[in-house]
């Protein structure tokens, strides 16, 4: 089976459709497989889906509504750095869309300036035409002054020579005209042509969500078409949850904080309490010394129980956390996704 069909299927019936019934293991939001933009909010792959910027098939099978839900009400929310890496990976679909809104924009203003070359253009081409041909006129003349002082000196032959070269000048002067009238048409014809160009491209706008190039003051219909299509809207969700998770991250920063602070005064409270006691202890050993040896048995039998708790959490706690170094190490394994395509 293809990876493309396997992914294909796993979206539709769940990365488990090849559990037998009874088999079906209880899915947990710590699964390797488990798609953690997903449990945080949603996946990106999802909501690009048959867009111009399909991003193809998520490398984690499963986005799981209720493991979402488990995740979103569990005590470990916020502290396995899901909604970090989230945000990293949206933030760069984020710059990605901005630059492309850029480029957008300077191609517009590009050929906006391009469209005044062309008077630039042509008005250099006549300008070149008037002066040949003031030459020319100047050359017609002083060739016709030449013929005329050696038809008076009896030249016949060097008098015919100065007029033939006249009337070459005179041709070539006639055909600089037309040349210029056709540069005249063809300057205005460029001209108009930009205009409509320019016009058209002032009535053009970059959208500043999703950079698509909108028409200005375009029909409600289109418009509304527009900020209804699905690139839109998934670049719009991008903006907003960048928002609000910036938000939350923040927040969470601070709960977590006051936790610690809260923590450690409860510790440094329950250390006073603790020589409090001792010092009552110690006062009536005297008095109860059988007794006390019976509750500091106990005593110590306790506190060697709450030392073993205390180590099976901190290695289930050590375990934890190699996971979630491996799912990151994972994650940055994973050339990130192409955005670009066009
Ligand atoms: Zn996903
Ligand atoms: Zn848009």
């Amino acid at each position: 089976m293809t990876d493309y069909m396997a992914q294909m299927l796993n979206e539709l019936m769940g990365s488990q459709r090849d559990a037998m019934p009874g088999e079906r293991k209880e899915l947990r939001f710590d699964d390797v497989n488990v798609c953690t933009d997903f449990l945080v909010g949603f996946c990106t792959h999802d909501i690009f889906r048959n867009t111009k910027n399909d991003l193809g098939f998520c490398k984690y099978s499963i986005h799981d509504e209720n493991l979402k839900k488990s995740y979103q009400t569990s005590d470990r929310k916020g502290k396995m750095g899901f909604e970090q890496r989230f945000l990293d990976r949206i933030r760069r679909i984020h710059e990605d869309v901005h630059r492309k809104i850029q480029k957008h924009e300077d191609r517009l203003s590009v050929t906006q300036r391009e469209s005044k070359s062309a008077e630039e253009t042509f008005g250099e081409k006549i300008q070149e035409n008037e002066q040949r041909r003031e030459q020319l006129a100047k050359k017609v003349e002083d060739l016709m002054d030449e013929a005329a002082v050696e038809g008076a000196k009896g030249n016949v032959e060097a008098a015919q020579s100065a007029v033939e070269k006249a009337d070459k000048a005179k041709f070539e002067m006639e055909e600089l005209l037309t040349e210029l009238t056709n540069l005249r048409t063809e300057k205005d014809r460029a001209i108009s042509m930009e205009e409509n160009v320019t016009a058209g491209n002032r009535q053009m706008q970059v959208c500043q969500i999703c950079g698509c190039f909108m028409l200005q003051n375009d029909a409600p219909q289109r418009v509304d078409d527009h900020m209804t299509g699905k690139l839109h809207i998934a670049y719009q969700q991008i903006a907003d949850t960048i928002q609000v998770l910036e938000q939350t991250i923040e927040e969470l920063k601070q709960k977590r904080m006051e936790e610690r602070f809260s923590r450690r005064q409860d510790r440094s409270r329950s250390r006073s309490n603790e020589r409090k006691r001792s010092e009552r202890s110690e006062h009536r050993r005297d008095h109860r010394d059988h007794r006390d040896r019976d509750r500091d048995h106990h005593h110590r039998h306790r506190d060697h129980k709450d030392h073993r708790e205390h180590r099976e959490h901190r290695e289930h706690r050590e375990h934890r956390d190699r996971g979630d170094r491996h799912r990151s190490d994972r994650d940055r394994r994973v050339s990130s996704p192409k955005f670009t395509k066009k």
